[in-house]
């Protein structure tokens, strides 16, 4: 029976809502990959110490929308001063079928290790770019390179049976799959890689890339019920831009969140991303189905597409987590930026809708209400909520030891905080993490991951980018 205690916390971050966001006690012990205890506790005989004095200790991040492969992506000037619809079409589209599997395979260990060092320990990828008789398995390398860092994986399988390149003289990477072909994958994957365990390293779920472009309504019917058969959760793109509503519009005179609601892509086992532009109805929609998003303030800052009403989702019942997106549209695709940056666009939000009190408003109001607590517990059990891996997500008593302790003693960015447990949140900027813990198993050491050379990575990562660019 293998035990570590960690010791002296300056604070101890729960995940939890209110009171119990913070624990009561500076120690916390691990046994056989569960939480066992948190308070003021005494070693035992045998057992591992860790100190964490200087430190905070968060339930390591659960981000809910990736795409890995777009590591090898970033700030490409072709599309970055795009919004969605020609960044789309300059960068990933443009891009993504001229990777090799090795790039992808560089890509997906980039994207993961980034995520590790700022203390991730959950990552749901979704991978969307599948065609006819593809030559190798994306989705097996993703589980093979987070398996090999030790972190939980979610496979969003995403893809399609159309594509929105305007021409018909598609190269083969470029071409839709059909739905058959769509169809069965997920079931070699679901059979392949799904665990239902609350405590999954590995799950798999069903992700065409975005519902009004991606199949024909009856196709994503039949998506959703493929899915609920097989006991899997649906996730996919909704309303990131004012596009989405143009395009439903023109098409089903319906609202996005509306025209979900009649292909069956609604309810408490769906996950959207981004959620930007959205109507009161169609919140007051997502909130009565108990459908969650994936909120991603940095891309969506980065892409101009707005701010996702993550308050007004939450208050009307919808699920909140946070995801990085991909790094072709956000060059900072770690949780602590991100969890930084929602933090302060949450606030940002509310300061944008206030109305003068003689205009009929309520003045400043409560623009300032979201708390770093709020966001910890969106980022880590929002996260495992969407996921359905109610084993993680929170550190209490019998849930699976899922942490990060993230020093604040040794960098000027902490100094002089009066409340330091919300210093690697509120302060921003790269984490200095100690410790990432994942099912009780150590992933991250003193801001390493044991036997990667960084160094090295980075000399493939230029190398490669150069080989992509000589290949457009
Ligand atoms: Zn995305």
């Amino acid at each position: 029976m293998s035990s570590i205690l960690v010791r002296n916390a300056t604070a101890i971050l729960t995940g939890l809502k209110g009171a119990a966001a913070r624990a009561q006690g500076t120690d916390l012990r691990i046994r056989d990959g569960k939480v066992a205890a948190i308070g003021k506790l005494t070693s035992e005989a045998g057992e591992r110490q860790i100190d964490a004095s200087g430190c905070a200790i968060y339930p390591s991040w659960v981000n809910t929308h990736h795409h890995l492969f777009q590591s090898l992506l970033k700030g490409d000037p072709e599309g970055l001063n795009a919004t969605l619809t020609p960044w789309l079409t300059a960068t990933p589209m443009r891009l993504r079928p001229l990777m090799t599997e090795g790039d992808f395979r560089l890509a997906a260990r980039i994207g993961l290790l980034e995520l590790a060092l700022s203390g991730c320990g959950t990552v749901a990828d979704h991978n969307y770019h599948y065609y006819p008789d593809m030559p190798y398995d994306s989705s097996a390398i993703l589980f093979e390179e987070a398996a090999k860092l030790g972190l939980r994986f979610v496979l969003c399988r995403g893809g399609g049976t159309q594509t929105r390149l305007e021409t018909q003289d598609l190269s083969p990477p470029s071409r839709p799959e059909t739905l058959d072909g769509f169809l069965q994958d997920m079931q070699r994957l679901a059979k392949q890689f799904h665990d239902p365990a609350p405590d999954a390293m590995q799950r798999v779920v069903m992700a065409p890339t975005t519902p009004p472009h991606s199949m024909q309504p009856g196709e994503m019917r039949e998506t959703a019920q493929v899915a609920r058969s097989l006991g899997l959760k649906l996730h996919s793109h909704l309303s990131e831009t004012v596009h989405y509503h143009d395009a439903v519009w023109s098409r089903h005179k319906m609202k996005p969140v509306e025209f979900c609601e009649t292909i069956g892509w609604l309810g408490d086992d769906v996950w959207f991303a981004h959620l930007v532009k959205l109507d009161d109805d169609e919140i007051a929609l997502l909130g009565k189905t108990r459908t969650g998003i994936a909120h991603c303030p940095q891309s969506n800052g980065r892409l101009g597409s707005g701010i996702a009403p993550v308050r007004a989702l939450e208050a009307a019942g919808a699920k909140i987590s946070i995801g990085v997106d991909g790094a072709a549209s956000n060059e900072a695709a770690d949780m602590i930026s991100e969890t930084h940056a929602a933090w302060l666009m949450a606030r940002a939000r509310g300061g944008y809708e206030a109305v003068a009190h003689y205009r009929g408003g309520q003045g400043e109001g409560d623009a300032a209400s979201t708390t770093v607590e709020d966001v910890v517990r969106w980022g880590s059990a929002g996260g495992a909520e969407v996921l359905g891996l109610d084993a993680i997500g929170t550190l209490e008593v019998g849930k699976a030891a899922d942490f990060s302790i993230y020093g604040l003693d040794r960098d000027p960015r902490y100094f002089g905080l009066h409340d330091p447990a919300i210093g690697p949140v509120a302060s921003g900027g790269a984490a200095d993490l100690r410790y990432l813990f994942v099912g009780g198993k150590e992933v991250v050491r003193d801001g390493r991951v044991p036997n990667l050379d960084v160094i090295e990575l980075g000399r493939q990562s230029r190398d490669a980018v150069k080989a992509l660019l000589e290949r457009t």
